[in-house]
Parts: C-alpha cells; structure tokens; sequence
C-alpha cells in the first residue's frame, strides 16, 4: 500500500537554508552559555577568557591583534585587558615591532587560566564526534564556505584560514591532497585546511578571489 503523502509539510516547512541558520543560531546560544558559565567560575568575563585562550595559543600580542583575532573592539579589548592586568594574570611592555604598542603577555597563573579557557569549546566537539566522518567532512566544508562569506562581508576578522592565506596553493595536483602550503612547502587534504594558523599571511582582496576560484574548480 502506498503511504500517503505530506503536503501539509511542503507548505509549512521554511527552506533548508532559513532552518540551518535557525540551527546555527541555536549552537551559538549553546556556545555563548557555555563560555559565559565556564568564565564565571574562574570569576572572568567571556571576553576576558577569550583574550587569555588567544594569549596562550599564540603568545604576547597587542590590544590591536586581540581585537583583529576575536572580532572584538579595541576599547572592549582595553577595558577586559586593564582588568586582567589588575588580577595580575597579563603584564604589559613595550613592543620591540611597534614602539607606541604594548605587548601583553600571560603570567604564569594567566597561562594556568589561558589553557583552561582553551578547552572551553571542547563540549562541542563531543557533539561533532557523534557525526560520521563523511558528514564531519561535508560539515567542515560547508563551515570553511561560511566563515569566508561571512569575512569577505566584513562581519568576522580575516584571519587564520588557509583560504585567504598567500602561501595556499588551492588543486595543484589530483589525489587526496589536492593543496599545498608553501609556507612548510607540504601538501594538505581539503579537511586539514586550517581555520587559525598562526603562520597565515592575509592575501590581497584580488588574490583572496583567485584562490578562491581555484579551489572551487574541480581538478
Ligand atoms: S601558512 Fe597556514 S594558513 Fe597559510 S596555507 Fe599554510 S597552513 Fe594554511
């Protein structure tokens, strides 16, 4: 016998899109109440975890390279930073590359707290095991596609992915690294780009096009 079919839920279903977004929407509300809690119980704000993560993953920068990393601005970045300072977990000094910036570094109770605030999105990843490794690939690639529209819009800083990084070489060669990075001069498989290489150089807007162009022309 024929099941019947559903036409209430092809005119009451908003399209795949609209329900993605209202998906990603519900993993960030999760995300932010997981950074907000983990932070209150070190007696730190989210952005002030925020900053002793980055510090510890790429060691002393400037208010300036703070605030371009976690899309934040610089006086939010000034005000959390202070605070830091007066906990005694950052120190500041001059920047030996910019003589009017400060270098801010971690102390060793900061980089105690640093390390612990990395591990902050790892709940998530306990969710993404669940998928299987070819929906963990489609997934990885549709959130590469995202995080560069959403840069290319100006709405996230540019920075840390293979995809506008000068040293990508997008499909040079067939096989399952089709990338190369020149940077190590090693190949790299479409699911090992990276999102927040410290060694990614920002390519110019017209470069950023190519590559793009580049890796999506199938090989
Ligand atoms: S330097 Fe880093 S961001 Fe740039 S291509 Fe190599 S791995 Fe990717």
């Amino acid at each position: 016998m024929s099941r019947p079919s559903l036409p209430y839920f092809e005119e009451n279903t908003d399209p795949l899109s609209s329900r993605i977004a209202t998906g990603l929407h519900k993993i960030g509300l999760a995300m932010k109440q997981q950074a907000w809690l983990q932070a209150n119980e070190e007696g730190l704000s989210a952005t002030q975890g925020q900053i002793l993560a980055a510090l510890a993953t790429h060691g002393a920068l400037t208010g300036s390279e703070l605030s371009q990393r976690l899309g934040v601005t610089l006086p939010t970045i000034s005000d959390s930073v202070r605070v830091l300072v007066e906990k005694k977990l950052v120190t500041k000094s001059p920047d030996p590359r910019h003589p009017r910036a400060s270098l801010l570094t971690l102390t060793k109770r900061g980089a105690q707290l640093g390390a612990r605030a990395r591990s902050w999105p790892d709940f998530m990843a306990a969710a993404v095991a669940d998928l299987s490794a070819e929906e963990q690939r489609a997934f990885f690639s549709g959130v590469v596609k995202m995080i560069r529209s959403l840069q290319e819009q100006g709405l996230i800083p540019v920075s840390g992915m293979c995809v506008t990084c000068v040293h990508f070489r997008p499909n040079v060669r067939a096989g399952a690294t089709p990338h190369h990075c020149a940077f190590v001069d090693a190949p790299l498989a479409s699911d090992q780009l990276r999102l927040d290489c410290p060694e990614h150089e920002l390519a110019g807007e017209a470069q950023r096009a190519e590559l793009w162009l580049q890796l999506m022309r199938p090989t």
